[in-house]
């Protein structure tokens, strides 16, 4: 993806939890796990290396050498399993800053990555990736400055623990909050921390609360947060665009329509997110209020 300098773009390359799911059913939002690309005036960003990741890398190709930031915003595998098909961090002249938190043991993400590569689990071994790698372990509310593009964090409330990010550029702001357990009551100060007056809040919604066993899920205890999560959070923090993410592989294209339509009766202009969308999060940030954001197709 390029943008001109003038410009703020997301590109959604993998937009599934859990596992990639693949199929008839799946085959207009897609199957591939997470991976959001930012490409913000002369900065890209990258946002978890699940097997979106895979198909990003074979994009990238046709641009070499490249730079990128990886932030993951955890360790799973569902935002993991691509970096290791990630074929241009074999390539020598690229270079990737890699960011990520240490899991609550200490576990740091180089070493997540690298151990995931090892043998049994996969033929060749971190160390042969020819590009430049640099790790960077992130603190919790730790602020990264790349360019004039600002990296802040927070802390989710998700077993082994997840930053939720938030990008700024100029006035134009977008909030990354995946993984994140729902819990009845109060809203969570640290996703209001990160969402807080986002143009674009993307969202963590891989379950509905209108099934009853869905339901259960809804009031906590299962790891991720609904729609209806989304939308609560989006009105409280004044986001302009709530972006759901992270589809439970289970939900097929015709589920995930009717999400939609209802997710538009309760906050006109949600989206669901589907691979290969591109936003336009500041078509002309220098607008002021005038701002907007375009939500598009990419064939
Ligand atoms: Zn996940």
């Amino acid at each position: 993806m390029s943008s001109q300098s003038g410009q703020f773009l997301i590109r959604f390359w993998g937009v599934r939890g859990r596992v990639p799911c693949p199929g008839d059913e799946t085959v207009r939002y897609g199957g591939n796990t997470p991976c959001i690309e930012m490409q913000i005036g002369e900065q890209r960003l990258v946002f978890d290396g699940g097997t979106g990741l895979r198909v990003l890398g074979q994009a990238m190709l046709r641009e070499m050498p490249v730079e990128a930031h990886l932030f993951f915003s955890h360790a799973h595998w569902d935002h993991t399993q691509g970096f290791p098909f990630f074929v241009p961090a074999f390539v020598k002249g690229n270079r990737f800053h890699i960011y990520g938190a240490p899991s609550p043991n200490g576990t740091t993400i180089k070493k997540r990555l690298h151990d995931q590569m090892l043998h049994p689990n996969f033929p060749v071994p971190l160390q042969v990736m020819g590009a430049d790698l640099q790790f960077h372990d992130l603190r919790a509310t730790e602020t990264v400055q790349i360019g004039d593009v600002r990296v802040e964090n927070d802390r989710l409330h998700y077993p082994g623990e997840a930053l939720g990010y938030r990008v700024s550029w100029n006035d134009c702001c977008v909030a990354y909050v995946t993984d994140i357990e729902n819990r009845p009551g109060d809203l969570d100060e640290h996703i209001l921390r990160v969402a807080q007056g986002a143009d674009v809040l993307i969202y963590d919604a891989s379950y509905t609360c209108d099934s009853y066993l869905e339901k259960v899920n809804c009031n906590g205890g299962w790891s991720h947060a609904s729609w209806q999560e989304g939308v609560r959070i989006a009105k409280v923090a004044g986001v302009r665009q709530l972006i759901i993410f992270h589809h439970e592989p289970t939900h097929t294209d015709l589920f995930l329509d009717d999400v939609s339509s209802k997710l538009d009766q309760e906050l006109p202009g949600g989206v669901v997110a589907m691979e290969g969308m591109m936003v336009e999060v500041c078509p002309s940030p220098l607008k002021g209020k005038s701002k907007a954001v375009n939500v598009t197709m990419v064939s």
